[in-house]
C-alpha cells in the first residue's frame, strides 16, 4: 500500500438519534436527543444523524437544533436527517425544516427489493427512485446528500457498483454501505469496501449491525478497506451500541479500536477532532436517557473495564498499569471523584415548586434575574419532565436555563389533527 492512500481519514457519523431511537422498546425525549447532539459535538463527532425530518412530531426538535447549530451551540458538527427515497418525504423534509444535510435510503438487495416491494418495483425502478430523490434533495437546497444502500452486504457487486456510480454521477456526497442485518464479517467487508472505493472513488460510510457480534470489528475493517482503496471513510456509530435488534457499532469501542489496536493505531488517521475524554460522560448520559444500564464489562466505560481482583493481575496492574491495562482510564474521562448526595435531595420534575427549584439551581450556581424569570424556567423544566419522566440532570437544567427559547421549541409537540 502506498503512503499516499493512508492520508485519507476516518470520520464518525453517529446514528444514536436515528437508528438508536428506532429500536424496539427504546426511545428518547426530544430534549434528550438534543443533549446527545450537544455531547456528540463536544466529543468531536463529524456528523449526527439527528432524526427524521419528514415526521411531524420531530419538526420542532429538528428546527430548534438547527437553530442551536446556527447560534454556534452545536458547532462544527453537522446535523443530518435520514429520509427514505420517496419523493413526498424528501419534499416534506425540506419544506418542514431548514435541513442542509440529508441521507437518503433505499434497499438494494434482491431479497429486499422483491420482499419489500412485492413485485411493484424492480431494481431498475430502485435506481430511478434514487436519482429522483437525489435530484429533488439538491434542488430543494441540500448541501450534502449521502446515498444509503440498505442491505448492501446482501447485494451483488455489479449492482452495488452501478448504484454507487450512479449516485456519484448525480452528485451524491457519500455512499453508505449498510450491513443492515449484520451479515458481513471483517474479511468480507474489508474486500467489499476496498472494491467499491477503487471502482467508484466516492467516500464511503460504513454502517454495521451487531447480529453476529461483529459490528465494531466490521466497522473498522470496512473503514480500512475504504482507505486502502483510496477514499475517506465515515463509520456509523451509536452510543453504547444502541440500535435495532442486537444494536449498532458502539461509539467508544470504535474510537478505541482505531486508536489502540495493533494493526490500526498510528497507521490509519482518525479525525483529529475526536476527544475520547468525553466518553465517560456521554456513555453515562445515554444510559440514563435510554434507561438501559451499562453492562459491567462494557468496553472502556463498564464498571469492570479497569477492575482487577485476582492476585497476579492486581499485583501486576499495581506495579505497572501497562501490565494489564491496554489504555488509561483517564483517557476516557474516568477517575474524577463524582459527588453522590447521600442525604436530602431535591429533584426537578413536572410537579416541582419554585422553592425547591431555586434550591436546585442555586447548587448549580445559576442565578435568575428575578422571580419572573425563575418561574418561566420552572415552567419549561416541568414540561421537560413531562417528556423525560425522570429527574432532570444538571446538564439538562443548565441547557433549559441557557437556551429557554430553543428549549420551548424542543418541548412543543402538537398533533396537527
Ligand atoms: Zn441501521
Amino acid at each position: 500500500m502506498s503512503e499516499g492512500k493512508r492520508k485519507n481519514k476516518i470520520y464518525l457519523v453517529d446514528v444514536t438519534n436515528r437508528d438508536g431511537v428506532q429500536t424496539s422498546r427504546l426511545g428518547l425525549a426530544k430534549l434528550e436527543k438534543t443533549m446527545i447532539n450537544i455531547f456528540l459535538n463536544e466529543m468531536g463527532v463529524f456528523q449526527s444523524e439527528f432524526g427524521f425530518p419528514y415526521t411531524h412530531h420531530e419538526i420542532s426538535y429538528i428546527n430548534a437544533n438547527l437553530e442551536l447549530a446556527e447560534m454556534g451551540v452545536i458547532k462544527p458538527m453537522r446535523l443530518e436527517g435520514w429520509c427514505p427515497m420517496i419523493q413526498r418525504e424528501v419534499e416534506n423534509s425540506f419544506k418542514l425544516t431548514k435541513l442542509k444535510h440529508v441521507n437518503l435510503s433505499i434497499s438494494t438487495s434482491k431479497q429486499m427489493t422483491l420482499g419489500k416491494f412485492q413485485g411493484r418495483k424492480n431494481r431498475e425502478d430502485v435506481l430511478k427512485m434514487m436519482i429522483q430523490s437525489l435530484e429533488k434533495a439538491k434542488e430543494l437546497g441540500a448541501e450534502t446528500v449521502g446515498v444509503n444502500a440498505e442491505d448492501a452486504s446482501r447485494t451483488d457487486d455489479d449492482y452495488l457498483i452501478r448504484f454507487a456510480r450512479t449516485a456519484k454521477e448525480y452528485g451524491a456526497t457519500r455512499f453508505r454501505y449498510c450491513d443492515t442485518l449484520g451479515y458481513d464479517d471483517p474479511f468480507s467487508i474489508y474486500q467489499r469496501a476496498k472494491m467499491l472505493a477503487e471502482e467508484v472513488n466516492l467516500p464511503i460510510e460504513i454502517h454495521c449491525h451487531n447480529d453476529l457480534g461483529m459490528a465494531v470489528a466490521c466497522s473498522v475493517a470496512g473503514a480500512k478497506g475504504a482507505i486502502d482503496g483510496g477514499v475517506d471513510t465515515y463509520i456509523n456509530t451509536a452510543i453504547n451500541g444502541m440500535g435495532e435488534r442486537a444494536g449498532n457499532a458502539d461509539l467508544v469501542s470504535v474510537i478505541l479500536a482505531i486508536k489502540k489496536s495493533s494493526g490500526l493505531h498510528d497507521k490509519y488517521i482518525l479525525d483529529e477532532r475526536i476527544d475520547l475524554s468525553r466518553a465517560w460522560k456521554i456513555a453515562k448520559y445515554a444510559s440514563y436517557a435510554f434507561g438501559v444500564p451499562l453492562p459491567i464489562n462494557q468496553v472502556g466505560v463498564g464498571e469492570n473495564a479497569f477492575a482487577h481482583e485476582s492476585g497476579i493481575h492486581a499485583d501486576g496492574a499495581l506495579k505497572d498499569r501497562r501490565n494489564y491495562e491496554l489504555y488509561d482510564y483517564e483517557e476516557l474521562g474516568r477517575g474524577e471523584p463524582e459527588l453522590v448526595e447521600t442525604g436530602r435531595q431535591i429533584t426537578v420534575g413536572e410537579y416541582a415548586g419554585i422553592k425547591g427549584f431555586r434550591n436546585v439551581y442555586d447548587k448549580l450556581e445559576i442565578e435568575f434575574k428575578n422571580d419572573e424569570e425563575a418561574t418561566k424556567i420552572l415552567e419549561l423544566a416541568r414540561y421537560a419532565n413531562v417528556h423525560t419522566q425522570k429527574p432532570l440532570t444538571n446538564d439538562e437544567l443548565k441547557f433549559i436555563a441557557a437556551y429557554p427559547e430553543q428549549a420551548r421549541k424542543i418541548l412543543t409537540v402538537t398533533p396537527l389533527r
